[in-house]
């Protein structure tokens, strides 16, 4: 018998406790370890952060889900890793295993800038439930006396989408509430230009997302560098400063201590590198999953900014994880696969959305990708909240990625993993980054 033991159940980990369940017999144990009681599905936090969905609505409650499906749920937080001995430290006690999937996503890197966060500084996020939670209290309060409002990421962010989406929305919702002509609005980001998205840009995401800003007279301040936040000013490393009276500024990530502390485990930010089958290059009981793989930033940039994992790249680093844990079980045969890191991102922006095709998200040295468009109009925002309950079904019931999901995107010509073939032209025992 061997224990498969998941860390964090948020989008990645969630998902792979229940694939693993799916892939090995009973006589596996499958293990998920959460630091919080409830699954959050965090694409939707934007609209929390404004006041436009209840925090309930988009979590779970894991001891209600997830027993029920064979998979032990440890309700602590993972305080050590020893990858030599296969070993975790939990309160009070150690938990062996014979594979680790890490999904614990990001910690928030607050201490980056002084000033930055809604407890250490004055800046809000949208990033966990806790900030959307201080994020909409801060909201509430500024609509009784409007000012401006600064929405922005921090040099080393990697996660930019949330922050145009987050404008777009305070926006729409400051018209709506007649307000919109008392609130200068500015957007402030590390990317070389905005619509870059941590990804080099895609298809016309940089005309599409200007020409959207613009259009609303929100003012744009690309590639500049917050270097700290008083009170009521966002300071930028060139000299400029910005007056607020709401700031929502997406914070960088790194990965949570206890990975960091592990000597050889993660890289320097505490990113967790991967070979093609997001195993461990040195550590073959390891596995990792969602924000915490570390992907290397496609070019560099003037600021330094990182690469964004996207819901629909973990749901395949997921899938493949399963699999090739299940191959190195035995009780499957075949080829190892890898995810092809193509991603759908829908977003958005009240009274219309974008939805951003990129086949696969990074592209080839020669800025080169198989497919990329983007597109906007009303039916994405619709098509965001229809995903994101049909996202929360399949979590309540326990079916990461139903059969017709699979065959709905292979038909697009989006099969989410592929097979590592013995002559595969690239080396299966080097990091993918
Ligand atoms: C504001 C925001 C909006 C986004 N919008 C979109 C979008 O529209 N579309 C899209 O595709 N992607 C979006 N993303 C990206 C998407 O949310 C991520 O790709 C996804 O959440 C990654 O899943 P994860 O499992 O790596 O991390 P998470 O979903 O963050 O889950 C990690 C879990 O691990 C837990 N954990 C952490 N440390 C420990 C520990 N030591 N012990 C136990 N548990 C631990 C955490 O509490 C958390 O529950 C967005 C991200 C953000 C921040």
């Amino acid at each position: 018998m061997a224990r498969v033991v998941v860390i964090g159940a948020g989008l990645g980990g969630l998902p792979a406790a229940y694939e693993l369940r799916h892939v090995l017999p009973r006589h596996h144990q499958v293990t998920l370890i959460s630091n919080r009681p409830t699954f959050t599905f965090v694409p939707s936090l934007p609209w929390v952060g404004l006041g436009l969905r209840s925090l309930d609505r988009i979590q779970l409650e894991l001891a209600k889900i997830v027993p029920q499906h064979g998979i032990e749920l440890i309700h602590d937080a993972v305080s050590a890793i020893n990858p030599k001995s296969k070993q975790l430290a939990l309160t009070g006690r150690t938990l062996e295993y014979d594979y680790v999937v890490i999904a614990t996503g990001p910690e928030l890197a607050l201490d980056a800038l002084p000033g930055l966060g809604p407890e250490t500084g004055y800046t809000q996020s949208v990033c966990n439930p806790h900030h959307a939670l201080l994020a909409c209290d801060a909201w509430k309060q500024f609509l009784q006396d409007p000012g401006p409002i600064v929405v922005g990421a921090a040099p080393g962010a990697s996660c930019f989408g949330p922050a145009y989406e987050f404008a777009l929305l305070a926006h729409h919702t400051l018209r709506r509430q007649g307000l919109r002509d008392r609130v200068p609005m500015t957007l402030v980001t590390s990317e070389p230009y905005a619509g870059h998205l941590g990804i080099g840009g895609m298809a016309d995401s940089r005309w599409l997302i200007r020409a959207m800003l613009a259009d609303r007279h929100i003012d744009v301040m690309d590639n500049v560098a917050i270097s700290c936040v008083d009170s009521t000013t966002i300071h930028l490393a060139d000299g400029r400063s910005l007056p607020f009276k709401y700031a929502m500024i997406l914070p960088p990530f790194r990965g949570p201590q206890f990975l960091r502390d592990a000597p050889g485990l993660s890289d320097a930010k505490g990113f967790m590198p991967v070979l093609p089958t997001y195993r461990h290059p040195v550590y073959d009981s390891v596995y990792s999953v969602g924000v915490i793989t570390q992907l290397k930033p496609i070019e560099s940039t003037p600021i330094p900014i990182g690469v964004p994992k996207v819901g629909q790249m973990t749901e395949e680093m997921v899938m493949a994880v399963a699999h090739n844990i299940a191959l190195d079980l035995g009780v499957m045969d075949g080829h190892p696969i890898k995810p092809t890191l193509q991603a759908i991102c829908f977003a958005d922006f009240g009274d219309t959305g974008a939805l951003f095709l990129a086949d696969p998200l990074l592209p080839d040295s020669e800025g080169h990708r198989h497919r990329a468009f983007t597109t906007k109009g009303r039916w994405v925002s619709w098509a965001k909240t229809a995903f994101e309950k049909y996202f929360m079904d399949k979590m309540r019931v326990g079916w990461p990625m139903p059969w017709f999901e699979r065959w709905g995107l292979r038909m697009l010509g989006l099969p989410l993993v592929e097979p590592i073939a013995p002559d595969a032209s690239f080396d299966v025992n080097r990091p993918v980054v």
